[in-house]
C-alpha cells in the first residue's frame, strides 16, 4: 500500500472495500457520503460552516469541552455561529440538559461534540434537533456502540482514537447537504471534491485509510458495535464502580454524563496526583496524568483498550489507596 500510486487498482480497491465495511459495519444508508479526508477533526471545525452554512445563514453550537470551543472559535471565524448551549461555567462536569437547549428552528445545523474527551464526559443520546440538519464530531466515540447515521446530517471523527491511525478523518454527510457548498470554496476544502473524486482527488493518506479498514473489520469480527457497547459499557463500569466504591477517588463527571471512552478522577491532594501518575507508569499504566484544565487522571479506555488494562488500573487504584489513603 505505501508504494503503490492512490490511483491503482489495489488502492482504490482498499478504498472501496473500506467504506463498503464502514456500510455494514454501522448501517449507513446510500444517501451518505463517506469520505476518507485530511487535516484532523480540526480542520472540520471550519469546514463545516465553510460548506454548510446558505449565504446570511445562521447556526448553533452545544459547547461542553475544549474541543467544542475550539469547533466554536473557528466557526465563529466563518458566520454567524450562536451557542445554544454550554456547561463551561461547571467546568464541563456534564452535557446541558434539553431543557437548558435554546436551539433556533430556523439554524443551518446544530454542531455538537458526542464525548467529551478531556473532561471525560458523553452525550448519553444526541440532542433532539428536531428538523434542522445535526452535525457531531464523535472523534473520540465513533462505532463504540450502534449509531443511528440517519439522525445525522454530519458526522465527522479523526481515526485516531477509535478508528486506527493518526492521518485519516471520517466524514459521513448527507448527499442533499452538499448542494449548499459555495462555488467560490478553494477545491480541497469542498466537499462535493473529495465525494466526486472518491476520497482520491488528490493524493490520500493511504495507509492511514488502510489502517482504518483492519479497524472496521476487526470491530465487525469482535461482533460489530452492539458487542462493543456491551464490551465498552463494561470497561467503564469496572472503574466508575472503584471511584464509587471509594472515598479517595473522586470523578469529575456528573454519573449521567459518564463517559466510556475518558474516565477522568481525582485524588485528596495534587501531589498524590502526581505521585499515582508516577507510580502508574512504573507499573507500566501509561498516559494516566489528566488534562491540566481538569487536572487528577484521566484514564482512556477506547475501543481497542483490552479489559485486563482496565483490571490491572483498578488493582493499582486499590493498592494505591491502601497504602496512600
Ligand atoms: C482528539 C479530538 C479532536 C482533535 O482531532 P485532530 O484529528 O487532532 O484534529 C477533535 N475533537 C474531539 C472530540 C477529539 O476527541
Amino acid at each position: 500500500m505505501l508504494e503503490m500510486s492512490h490511483r491503482s487498482k489495489p488502492v482504490q480497491g482498499m478504498i472501496e472495500s473500506a467504506e463498503e465495511d464502514i456500510r455494514k459495519l454501522a448501517g449507513i444508508p446510500d444517501n451518505y457520503h463517506i469520505l476518507f479526508l485530511q487535516g484532523g477533526a480540526s480542520l472540520q471545525f471550519s469546514m463545516v460552516p465553510m460548506n454548510l452554512l446558505t449565504p446570511d445563514g445562521k447556526a448553533d453550537h452545544i459547547v461542553t469541552g475544549n474541543f467544542a470551543r475550539l469547533a466554536l472559535q473557528d466557526a465563529q471565524k466563518i458566520g454567524d455561529i450562536r451557542v445554544a448551549g454550554s456547561t463551561e461555567e461547571r467546568n464541563f462536569d456534564r452535557v446541558p440538559n434539553q431543557d437548558e437547549l435554546h436551539l433556533d428552528p430556523e439554524a443551518d445545523y446544530v454542531h455538537f461534540t458526542g464525548n467529551n474527551t478531556i473532561y471525560g464526559t458523553e452525550w448519553p443520546t444526541e440532542p433532539d434537533v428536531g428538523s434542522v440538519p445535526l452535525v457531531a464530531d464523535l472523534s473520540s466515540n465513533i462505532f463504540s456502540k450502534p449509531i443511528d447515521v440517519t439522525r445525522y446530517g454530519l458526522i465527522y471523527a479523526g481515526a485516531q482514537k477509535n478508528l486506527g491511525a493518526a492521518g485519516v478523518t471520517l466524514v459521513m454527510i448527507r448527499d442533499d447537504l452538499l448542494s449548499r457548498s459555495p462555488e467560490s470554496l478553494p477545491v480541497m476544502l469542498n466537499y462535493n471534491t473529495h465525494c466526486k473524486g472518491h476520497s482520491a482527488y488528490n493524493t490520500p493518506p493511504v495507509f492511514s485509510i488502510y489502517i482504518l479498514g483492519l479497524v472496521v473489520k476487526w470491530l465487525a469480527e469482535q461482533g460489530g458495535l452492539e458487542h462493543m457497547e456491551l464490551l465498552n459499557e463494561d470497561k467503564a463500569r469496572l472503574l466508575y464502580d472503584e471511584l464509587d466504591s471509594s472515598e479517595f477517588y473522586r470523578g469529575h463527571a456528573l454519573p449521567e454524563n459518564r463517559s466510556r471512552m475518558n474516565v477522568t478522577f481525582r485524588l485528596p491532594s495534587p501531589e498524590l496526583e502526581t505521585q499515582f501518575a508516577n507510580e502508574s507508569t512504573a507499573e507500566g499504566l501509561v498516559e494516566l496524568k489528566g488534562h491540566r484544565s481538569v487536572g487528577g487522571i484521566r484514564a482512556s479506555i477506547y475501543n481497542a483498550f483490552p479489559r485486563e488494562g482496565v483490571e490491572a488500573l483498578v488493582s493499582f487504584m486499590k493498592e494505591f489507596e491502601r497504602t496512600h489513603g
